[in-house]
């Protein structure tokens, strides 16, 4: 009788899978004894030839990713290649060429080099990117062998992989057909590989800690719903599991038919009360997806992300073409364009906002735009112009008073009178809202209500300043979920405010898409709900079975 071993790890799918384990052990690449440069020509001409290899697979990667798991999955492809093309990066390894340096230890230092300073940059979206660079490392130094980097396959039947970690590049190479699942001693929920996983649906478990290799081979239940791996199951443990598995694909088979058939109906309590169902983008992308999944409009496409996927200010042409093309795509529904709110976990470096002690009570959203003034109205110029294309609606972050709101009305109003007198078309009458996400913004609510049209409640941030908990910090992530009542209690205030002056409210925070607060949203009378475009058609059902 073998011994049955329990294994904890981050769950990042909630599906289950019983099948056998398959340690890869991967063949990093080592500049080892490899480190022995020709001539510098020579050592050029090979990086040369690797960078174009390296190009090409990362091409086929991007367009297998396409096709196999969606685009915006591929986009991290196109990071890459974008990467492998970065100046700096490309100039130091030339440079340690240049000092006698082989190809091979050009590559591992300049690449290392480069990743630890994007680490020590203290910016999220930078880290993420040192991890890429190090993917890139090892693309980079595989095509030096002049052999095409094979996918990851065995010749056997379907399996669980275990790995010290997988790249990204691993990771949408993956057989889908042949693996199951996959196990990785690193990584978090959030990396890269997590986010591909659930994408591909594949169940997953990350951050287990090593696995001894004497499992290889071994029968294994993985759980990634409560984030568990038992090797070496007994019967009984591997028959409960399975028909508990089978029992769960049942049923959400069957809630996913019901949810479909609904997803065109509005979404009505039992006792009458209607709530639109919007959907949270970041891009244009993701439109398709929204439509498909039901979305009455768009409740909050956070405009930021435009500004931080450039290395400098973006024109007010680009922003006006990008934010056309979502008009235009949402066919005349609502589509909320939320004014830049950068700083705090949003960094673009070309703001030069200086480092602060305490960056989410610091320069962020609206108090940006209102130091950069110029820089604010080209995008308010940007979506007026994109208002003549489509129902838009401007909303601004971060308000906390009366006099904020303003300010950025009669800067509105900026906008309006140059755009007229460049002879411009917009929506004259083009609805304004204001983010309630700061607990002076909800208590103010009489008085800003009378300033707008709509609001929508940004419920991270508004759970971040009422409880004193940082988003970014998950040890007291656990005290936002336990305390939901302080932050509705100054929701129903909001809503009572803007009921009152004829206006509406919707909810754009994750709170929205929590399922076991549905009930207490549609009774404080919230007008809309809006969330990513997965938990669509789940939010709408929900609502459905409200009172
Ligand atoms: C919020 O704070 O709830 C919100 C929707 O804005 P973001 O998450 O972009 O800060
Ligand atoms: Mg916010």
């Amino acid at each position: 009788m073998k011994e049955v071993k329990k294994i904890r790890g981050v769950g990042v799918t909630s599906l289950k899978v019983g099948a056998r384990l398959h340690f890869i052990k991967k063949e990093k690449s080592s500049i080892g004894d490899k480190d022995k440069p020709s001539s510098p020509e020579r050592e050029l001409e090979r990086f040369g030839k690797a960078k174009s290899r390296a190009t090409d697979q990362l091409i086929d990667l991007e367009e297998r990713t396409r096709r196999v798991i969606g685009k915006d999955e591929a986009e991290i492809f196109e990071i890459h290649r974008m990467l492998l093309d970065d100046e700096d990066l490309n100039q130091a390894i030339l440079e340690k060429i240049d000092k006698g340096s082989s190809c091979e230890g050009a590559i591992e230092y300049a690449c290392l080099e480069y990743s630890n300073m994007l680490k020590s940059l203290d910016d999220p979206y930078l880290s993420e990117r040192a991890s890429d660079i190090l993917d890139i490392k090892e693309q980079l130094l595989s095509s030096l062998d002049e052999k095409e980097k094979k996918d990851v396959k065995i010749d056997t039947s379907p399996y669980i992989l275990v790995a010290v970690d997988l790249t990204p590049t691993e990771t949408a190479r993956l057989e889908k057909d042949k693996i199951l699942g996959f196990v990785t001693f690193g990584g978090s929920s959030s990396s890269h590989s997590a986010i591909l996983a659930r994408a591909m649906g594949i169940p997953a478990l990350v951050g287990t800690g090593a696995i001894d290799k004497v499992y290889d081979g071994a029968y294994a239940l993985l759980d990634a719903s409560d984030g568990t791996l038992i090797i070496n199951p007994t019967n009984e443990e591997k028959d409960r599991f399975l028909e508990q598995r089978d029992k769960e694909e049942r049923i959400a088979r069957e809630h996913e038919r019901y949810l479909r058939s609904i997803m065109n109906k509005p979404a009505v309590t039992r006792s009458g009360y209607k709530i639109m169902i919007y959907a949270n983008i970041e891009s244009s992308r993701e439109i398709s997806g929204a439509i498909s999944n039901g979305a009455e409009g768009i409740g909050l496409l956070r405009s930021e992300m435009l500004y931080m996927s450039k290395k400098s200010l973006p024109t007010e042409e680009e922003l006006f073409l990008s934010y056309k093309e979502i008009a235009e795509k949402m066919e005349g529904r609502r589509v909320i364009i939320r004014t830049l709110d950068i700083g705090a976990d949003k960094q673009a470096p070309y703001f030069n906002i200086p480092k602060e002690e305490n960056p989410a009570l610091g320069l962020r959203g609206v108090r940006v735009c209102l130091r950069d003034k110029e820089m604010f109205k080209s995008q308010l110029r940007a979506i007026l112009r994109a208002s003549y294309y489509g129902r838009v609606s401007v909303m601004i972050p971060m308000i906390v008073s009366v006099s904020e709101i303003r300010e950025c009305k009669a800067l509105i109003n900026d906008a309006m009178r140059e755009l007229r007198e460049r002879k411009e078309s917009f929506d004259e009458k083009i609805e304004i809202g204001i983010m309630i996400e700061t607990p002076a913004s909800a208590i103010m609510s009489e008085e800003l209500a009378k300033e707008v049209d709509f609001f929508s409640v940004g419920t991270n941030d508004l759970s971040q300043y009422t409880l004193a908990t940082d988003r970014q910090n998950p040890s007291v992530s656990h005290i936002c979920e336990e305390n939901a009542e302080p932050v509705l209690r100054l929701i129903k205030m909001a809503t009572d405010a803007i009921h009152k002056r004829g206006g509406w409210i919707g909810v754009c925070g994750e709170m929205a898409a929590d399922l076991s607060l549905t009930q207490s949203l549609a009774k404080i009378g919230v007008d809309e709900l809006s969330v990513s475009v997965p938990y669509l058609l789940g939010i709408r059902g929900k609502v459905s079975e409200c009172i």
